[in-house]
């Protein structure tokens, strides 16, 4: 077993003797996989997280969705990896609402606030998101799974095939395409947190799109009905080439600071 530090030091031949049964395995090591493998790790199970790209964060890191918007509850590895990032210069920082309504920014404009407590993300009524840099939030997700002793991490190798006991309702084992070459990896337990649900489509599971109802998890804030609502922060990006010439980003804010305040 390597943990993440010795994973890049080792020789891919010794990395391919390694035993390939786990405890857990987990697929995909973006921010969702990232947590369950290193909460499974720190429980004491035997952890493979098998993540596509060359780093970890997924769509945080390598999507440019580089902020935490401000959510009830997160004080576990959250709170944790804000708190690696603020050992780095400039990683991490509260943002505040500079202006509330553009055309062309319907989300407002933010900038950096002064405020570091991190309590102040916790509840949308504070409203504050917290940014990080994606390479900073990559480091620091993989410092925190170097730390556990049971936690492998194989990056730039992807899921492609599993092998299900159908009668037993149990997955036996999964094929991962690695840089060495393709291989078979057992585990008791296997989380899809691939965001496309892969592992879990492949294996055969029901899945779903949209938030669960109510009765599912019993959760007062879900929805009675199944609706498909999906996250309509989508709308805000454009994938398009760009133009010869046109600039990457505009950067500048100045029309947004004088706008009048639309509502709250
Ligand atoms: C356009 C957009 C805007 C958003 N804006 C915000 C925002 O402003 N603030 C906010 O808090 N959240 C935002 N979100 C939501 C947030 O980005 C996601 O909820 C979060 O990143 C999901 O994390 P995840 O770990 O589930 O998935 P991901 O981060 O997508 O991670 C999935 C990982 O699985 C890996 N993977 C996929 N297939 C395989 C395979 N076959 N084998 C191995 N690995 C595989 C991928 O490489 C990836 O690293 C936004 C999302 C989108 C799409």
């Amino acid at each position: 077993m390597v943990s993440l530090s010795n994973h890049h030091r080792r020789s891919p031949t010794d990395r391919l003797r390694d035993g390939l049964a786990f405890d857990v395995c987990v697929v995909g090591g973006g921010s969702g996989g990232f947590g369950a493998a290193c909460a499974a790790a720190r429980h004491g199970t035997r952890v493979l997280l098998v993540e596509a790209g060359p780093g970890l964060g997924g769509t945080s890191t390598w999507a440019g969705v580089n902020n935490w918007e401000p959510v009830a509850g997160p004080t576990g590895l959250p709170q944790e990896l804000y708190q690696r990032l603020r050992r780095v210069w400039q990683a991490v920082a509260l943002q505040q609402r500079v202006a509330r309504y553009h055309p062309d920014r319907p989300w407002g404009w933010y900038g950096l606030a002064r405020e570091t407590d991190y309590r102040l993300s916790l509840s949308r009524r504070s409203g504050v998101p917290i940014c990080f840099e994606p390479e900073a939030l990559d480091r620091a997700m993989a410092g925190a799974l170097a730390e556990e002793e049971r936690c492998t991490v194989w990056l730039c190798a992807r899921f492609v095939d599993v092998d299900v006991a159908r009668d037993e309702h149990r997955i036996r084992a999964i094929r991962v395409e690695t840089p060495e070459g393709s291989r078979w990896v057992t585990a008791t337990v296997f989380v899809d947190a691939s965001a496309g649900i892969y592992l879990a489509h492949a294996a055969g599971c029901e899945s779903r799109i949209g938030p669960d109802t109510r009765e599912v998890y019993d959760e007062p804030s879900a929805p009675e009905m199944p609706i498909k609502q999906l996250n309509n922060a989508s709308l805000c990006y454009r994938i398009a080439r760009l133009a010869p010439g046109e600039p990457r980003q505009d950067s500048r804010c100045p029309k947004a600071l004088t706008l009048p305040r639309f509502g709250r």
